[in-house]
Formats: structure tokens, C-alpha cells, sequence
């Protein structure tokens, strides 16, 4: 087998390198479609940009943009778009493997796809982040389409955003396309209940695996790293239902309140000053502490790679519930796995977003709008029932959630493969 110039190794520990690890663990249960398996070492399609705009000083700024197509097996192509100083085409093609892994665990019909472009927004205007999506929209628009690939939010990137890129690919193909990105504004075919899907999601898998081994949401300490979209949805929800959200971390600091934090107040003050730092009614502490503070469950909602192998050994909780993708690494994962600590995957427990994006994608399609009401009951529903089969599946071959996850996710895949065979 050929090997890949920029794969496997290229940075060791970093997320493809993760990735391919989770690949390697499901090979045992596979049986026949073991066969198959290079197809998910390997992005179908990666597309590198250049993104150059004129700045509010009338310099000229070049970006770098990506679009990898991880797999389009099973429909088009699904993931967010991330804005950020340290996003390489490595990341985005890992992302963009685990929305294969995640849209098939949750049985959606789409393949896995990512982007993102290698910037600071914080650091750029308005105009400029604007000129930024739309001159990356523009460069992508080769191989995006409500039929083919459809972008979504992630890390720095929200409604407006979606917005100026569903308008550039409008203007380009001449229609409106609403379908062409999800997590819009409403009133451009957005979606009720899109925002804090994900967050959602986070707190009803986490739910459900609390309720499996017998842990009550009432009274539960929750530590979350990560307070943008997820993490503050899901904290809101763990307090609305009576936990203690007991330590906060985000880029600016760490807040703890050991007798539970005001979520709404905290979420008040982040709007109004850009992070938790400085949060009246709670200590600030260090940024490792935060890692060793005893909670029962855990929310990293951030980045991905947080969890290394000395933070799982000083972890004191009794359940790691993923909103951030990819932020346990494989060693952490072993540790985490021999000390008992539960750890609920990324791929179904910050599945949410992807699952109100798909029905956004629906709605779109049929210029039928649901209730926010039925939004929320059909994601608990899909949420559930898919947690509640990679449940049963790591029961029957104990093993690790996560490896349960990736092997239902992988027959998916692999058996959608097989059926379409090769071409030519
Ligand atoms: P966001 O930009 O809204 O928030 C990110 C949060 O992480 C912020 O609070 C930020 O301060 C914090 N953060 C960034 N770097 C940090 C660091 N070094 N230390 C501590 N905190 C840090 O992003 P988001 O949409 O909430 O996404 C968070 C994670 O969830 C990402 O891994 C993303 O891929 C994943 N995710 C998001 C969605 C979604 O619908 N938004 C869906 C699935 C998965």
C-alpha cells in the first residue's frame, strides 16, 4: 500500500494521529468489512485555498483556507467550519473524519466533512471576517452544494457567518440556496432549537448515561472547560435541572464557586466581557487545578487534546462527557479506561448539533418549518436511541464506549461501501 505523504505520523499525538488510533481499535470487530477499512485511513477529497482579501488599511492579507471531504459514502458531505490561528489541514481532516464516524453513529444520512480557515477573528473586523467567508466561501464553492457538501458552525464561527456564506454561494450558482449551510439565522431558513442543540445533546446523552450507572443529575458537580456555544448550553441545562456547576475554564481563566456558579449570570458577564475572567461571586484558580478538582462529571467543550495522559492520572471524576471533539487522547483514554472513569464519546454526545443541522437541512428542503418543541423531541429521540445502541454494543463485546461508537458507526460506513462497490 502506498503510504500518504501528509498522513499518518506526520505530527505524532496530533488528532489524525488520534483518529487513526480509534480507526485501529474497531479492526477486531469488523468480521468481512475489514476489507474495506483504508477507505477510512484516507480523506476522500482535501482542498487547500488561498484566501486573500484587502484589509480595513488597504493591505493585502493572505489566509489559508481548507475544505477536506472525509467520506461521501453514505450522502453528502456534513461538518462545521473552524476559525482559528492554529488550524491545519491535519485538524481539519481529522474533524472532518470524526463527522464521518459521527454522522453514521447517530444514522444520519450524510458522510463526514470539515473546513476551516487559519486565522485570528479577534483580530479582524467585521468587514474583514466578512470578506474572509466570503472570498473562502467563493474558493469552496467547487465542492460545496446542498446536494454535496453543506458547512455548518464550529469554533469562531456562528449564524452571521453562515449567513454571508450562504449568500455567496447564492450569488455564484444565481438561486437562493438555503440548503447550502446549516445553523443560519432563523429568518434565512435557520432552524428553532439550533443554537443550543448541541449543548442539548451534551446534557441528554449525559443524562442517559448517568441514568445507566446510577448517578443523579440533582446535586451533580460539573466542572466544563469551554464556554462558547456548548458548553454554556449544556451548563444551563445541568443546572436547570438542579446539578451544581461547580468550575468554568474558557481562553481567559478558570472560575470555580464549590457551592455552584450563577450559570446565568456567568453567561451575562462572558457576553459582556468576552470571557469567565473576572466573574464576581466565584474564585479564580489556576488553569491545571482545574483538571485535578473533584466533580462527577466532566465536560471538556473546547478544544480537541486537552486530556493528556498526566491530566487523566489527576482527574477526579466519575464520568468525561465530550462536547469538544477530540479532546481525549489515546493514552489519556487508556488511563481513563483502567481507573473506571466513564468516558461518553464525542461522536454521540456532542451529536446534537449535527442532528438539528440535519433537520434544518430537511425543513430547508420542504419549506416546512417545525416547532421548536418538535425539534427538541425528535433530537432527544434520535439521541437517545443512538446512545442507547452503542450502549448495548459495549456491553456485548466490553468494550469502551468510544470503540462501540466507532465500530457501529464503521459497519455503517463500510457496509454502505461494500453495496456501492467500486468505480469504474
Ligand atoms: P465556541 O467558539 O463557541 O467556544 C469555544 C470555547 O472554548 C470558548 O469559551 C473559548 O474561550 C474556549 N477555549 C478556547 N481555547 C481554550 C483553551 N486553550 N483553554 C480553555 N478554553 C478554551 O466553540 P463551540 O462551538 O462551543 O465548540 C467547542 C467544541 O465543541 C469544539 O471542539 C467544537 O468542534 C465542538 N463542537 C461544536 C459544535 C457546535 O454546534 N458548535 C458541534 C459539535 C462539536
Amino acid at each position: 500500500m502506498t503510504a500518504l505523504s501528509y498522513a499518518p505520523g506526520t505530527v505524532p499525538g496530533g488528532p489524525w494521529a488520534t483518529y487513526l488510533d480509534q480507526v485501529e481499535r474497531v479492526r477486531p470487530y469488523l468480521g468481512p468489512l475489514d476489507r474495506w477499512i483504508e477507505t477510512l485511513r484516507r480523506p476522500k477529497r482535501c482542498l487547500v485555498v488561498d484566501v486573500p482579501i484587502e484589509m480595513d488599511d488597504g493591505r493585502v492579507a493572505h489566509f489559508e483556507g481548507f475544505r477536506v471531504q472525509h467520506s461521501l459514502t453514505r450522502g453528502p458531505g456534513k461538518g462545521g467550519v473552524r476559525y482559528h490561528p492554529d488550524v491545519t489541514l491535519e485538524e481539519v481532516m481529522a474533524l472532518a473524519a470524526w463527522m464521518t464516524i459521527k454522522n453514521a453513529a447517530v444514522n444520519l444520512p450524510y458522510g463526514g466533512a470539515k473546513g476551516g480557515v487559519r486565522c485570528d477573528p479577534s483580530a479582524l473586523s467585521m468587514k474583514e471576517l466578512e470578506r474572509v467567508t466570503r472570498r473562502y466561501t467563493s474558493e469552496i464553492g467547487l465542492v460545496i452544494g446542498p446536494q454535496v457538501d453543506i458547512p455548518a458552525p464550529d469554533v469562531n464561527t456562528n449564524a452571521q457567518v453562515m449567513a454571508w456564506m450562504m449568500d455567496t454561494y447564492s450569488m455564484n450558482v444565481g438561486a437562493t440556496a438555503t440548503g447550502v449551510v446549516t445553523g443560519k439565522p432563523i429568518a434565512l431558513g435557520g432552524s428553532l432549537g439550533r443554537v443550543k442543540a448541541t449543548g442539548r445533546g451534551v446534557f441528554v446523552v449525559g443524562r442517559e448515561a448517568a441514568r445507566r450507572t446510577g448517578q443523579p443529575i440533582e446535586g451533580a458537580r460539573v466542572a466544563i472547560q469551554g464556554f462558547g456555544n456548548v458548553g454554556s448550553a449544556a451548563a444551563e441545562l445541568y443546572a436547570a435541572h438542579g446539578a451544581k456547576v461547580i468550575a468554568v475554564q474558557d481562553s481567559s481563566g478558570t472560575v470555580l464557586d464549590e457551592h455552584g456558579l450563577d450559570v446565568r449570570a456567568l453567561a451575562a458577564h462572558v457576553e459582556a466581557r468576552g470571557g469567565v475572567a473576572g466573574f464576581a461571586g466565584a474564585d479564580a484558580i489556576g488553569a491545571e487545578d482545574f483538571w485535578r478538582m473533584e466533580s462527577d462529571v466532566l465536560i471538556p467543550a473546547a478544544l480537541e487534546g486537552v486530556l493528556n495522559a498526566e491530566r487523566a492520572r489527576a482527574l477526579r471524576t466519575r464520568m468525561v462527557l465530550e462536547g469538544a471533539n477530540g479532546p481525549t487522547l489515546p493514552e489519556a483514554d487508556a488511563i481513563l479506561n483502567e481507573r473506571g472513569i466513564l468516558v461518553v464519546p464525542d461522536v454521540i454526545a456532542n451529536a446534537g448539533g449535527v442532528t438539528v443541522s440535519y433537520f434544518e437541512w430537511v425543513q430547508d428542503f420542504s419549506s416546512f418549518f417545525w416547532t421548536e418543541e418538535e425539534i427538541n423531541a425528535r433530537l432527544d429521540k434520535i439521541l437517545i436511541g443512538a446512545f442507547g445502541r452503542v450502549w448495548s454494543d459495549s456491553e456485548k463485546h466490553r468494550i469502551a464506549l468510544r470503540t462501540a461508537a466507532f465500530v457501529v458507526a464503521c459497519e455503517r460506513v463500510l457496509s454502505a461501501r461494500e453495496l456501492r462497490g467500486l468505480y469504474p
